[in-house]
């Protein structure tokens, strides 16, 4: 079973519209594991808070929220989800480094855009946090 599927049994009846309007990946669990359903739940849910935030052009909150979906990764303990663990971190950080990509060329060049430059700064600051930590 691929890890990363559209839709996770668990989440799938509260999925806000927005999730399965934009396609949202959600994270799962390969081993289908209850430890790591339980964790998953929340981490889904500040990764599905993040996308939203980001829809909405507000990138402290969305970096905020990916930075607690990164800390509960840290709650699955359990070595058979060790792995997921794993791919989940790689993921958010992908997610981060796209959203400080996207502040990067907001904040740059002629058409840069000042206000958005304390949301790039916490973007970076974040991001080396995560890295740090994987
Ligand atoms: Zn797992």
């Amino acid at each position: 079973m691929n890890l990363m599927q559209k839709i996770s049994l668990s989440v799938k009846g509260t999925m806000p519209d927005y999730v399965k309007e934009n396609k949202i990946e959600l994270l799962v669990c390969n081993s289908g594991k209850q430890n790591c359903k339980e964790h998953l739940h929340v981490i889904n849910k500040c990764y599905i808070d993040a996308n939203s935030y980001h829809l909405e052009k507000d990138f402290l909150n969305s970096i905020e929220s990916l930075k607690s979906a990164f800390l509960n990764t840290c709650n699955l303990q359990e070595a058979s989800c060790l792995k997921c663990a794993e791919l989940f971190r790689s993921t958010i950080t992908k997610s981060l480094e796209n959203i400080n990509d996207e502040l990067q060329r907001m904040t740059t060049g002629l058409i840069s855009n000042k206000s958005y430059m304390t949301s790039y700064k916490e973007s970076c600051a974040v991001l080396k946090d995560l890295k740090k930590a994987v």
